[in-house]
């Protein structure tokens, strides 16, 4: 019924003809007065400004229209491991997976601790574990990762802030400053002491990925860790501060918000931006327990206040898949999947080919001929 009070207040319907004479028009001013006193007085007391309402209507609907309105100029996505899901990555938050269990043995406080760099420090070694079996160039890009893409084609992506490791944005076709990686790269490594910070290439950390090695610093012996790029570092650069004042949209995929400073970054849109989640269930909305969000810019779907954020719950894919369907944008996204698809597999082919024919080349006589290896690869 708060929805319809406010769908009511929006769009005001005919006045029915009552018998006392009334418009019912009465009531609504009434209403309005009531929320008007409200909203400004809690704008008042908590150095809020009350929302203006920029979407029709709080669904994917809405917002499909108001990015075809041609007033959505600057797209904010901000994506976690639930985008990566449908490529095959598994989320190590979820029990069950084999990543989860080898995860366990770590006894992390929180799944989450991986990330910062503080526990980091004292215990390498899950986070590495964790490098190990996400090391880029495994997977393949999602649909969802081509979403985001498609947004830059059409021009209306600011940036992606992503809290994953496994660059499928970078491979989806994010490039440079479309990009922040919250969590580091793995393009370039740095000490992690701040008196040194020397750099390291992708090759250098991928052989001690692979090798099982801690990666120390040669200069320094400290910790080596992949991406010098951390989100405590664009919080204080040009980026953050230009980005999410000037935010449009705010589109959040498949993240659970609980790793800050990442999650904060959902209230530092102007009151009016519409905010879409778009995940399995809800989540960043305003807590006082959590204290996480504080109070004002946590997400809003239910509240009577609510009156700019969306949220549909499915898959990233099928999120993504339905507003692209909403804004006529379905053939081409599935054509982009496919295209990009088929030149990852050719070069992983060709890839591949070429690792065979260095084998055989070399000592491996027992390994099957050229066409038996074909097969394999189809
Ligand atoms: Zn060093």
């Amino acid at each position: 019924t708060d929805r319809a009070d406010l769908k009511v207040l929006n769009i005001p319907k005919p006045p029915d003809n009552r018998s006392d004479g009334t418009t019912g028009f009465e009531d609504l001013d009434k209403k309005e007065l009531k929320l008007d006193f409200l909203r400004s007085l809690f704008s008042r007391t908590l150095g809020l400004s009350p929302g203006e309402k920029v979407l029709d209507e709080l669904s994917l609907e809405g917002v499909a229209s108001y990015i075809q309105s041609g007033k959505c100029k600057n797209v904010i996505c901000m994506v976690g491991a639930g985008i990566s899901t449908s490529a095959g990555i598994p989320d190590f938050r979820s029990p069950g997976t084999g990543l989860y269990a080898n995860l366990q043995h770590y006894n992390l406080p929180y799944p989450e601790a991986i990330f910062q760099i503080d526990y980091f420090k004292k215990h390498p070694e899950p986070f590495f574990a964790l490098a190990r079996e996400l090391y880029p160039g495994q997977f393949k890009p999602t649909l969802c990762h081509y979403f985001i893409r498609m947004l830059k084609d059409k021009g209306i992506l600011k940036r992606c802030y992503s809290q994953n490791i496994d660059t499928l944005e970078r491979v989806a076709g994010l490039e440079g400053e479309d990009l922040i990686e919250a969590h580091g790269t793995f393009h370039t490594s740095h000490c992690v002491s701040q008196f040194c910070s020397k750099e390291y290439s992708m090759a250098w950390m991928k052989d001690k990925i692979f090798s099982e090695v801690i990666p120390k610093c040669d200069a320094c012996n400290s910790l080596v860790k992949p991406g010098q790029f951390s989100l405590r570092t664009a919080l204080h650069c040009c980026f953050y501060v230009s980005d999410f004042p000037n935010c449009d949209l705010l589109i959040i995929m498949g993240t659970s918000l609980q790793v800050q400073p990442f999650a904060s970054l959902v209230s530092r849109v102007p009151k009016n931006c519409p905010r879409v989640l778009i995940n399995m269930e809800k989540t960043g909305q305003a807590s006082f327990a959590a204290g996480l969000l504080g109070f004002g810019g946590g997400l809003d779907f239910d509240s009577d206040g609510a009156y700019r954020d969306v949220v549909y719950l499915s898959t990233c894919d099928d999120g993504c898949m339905a507003l692209a369907d909403l804004l006529g944008w379905k053939a081409e996204l599935e054509e982009l999947v496919k295209r990009e698809h088929a030149a990852i597999d050719s070069k992983d082919a060709s890839k591949k080919d070429a690792t065979a024919n260095q084998s055989s080349e070399c000592s491996d006589k027992s390994s099957p001929g050229p066409e038996a290896r074909k097969s394999d690869y189809q």
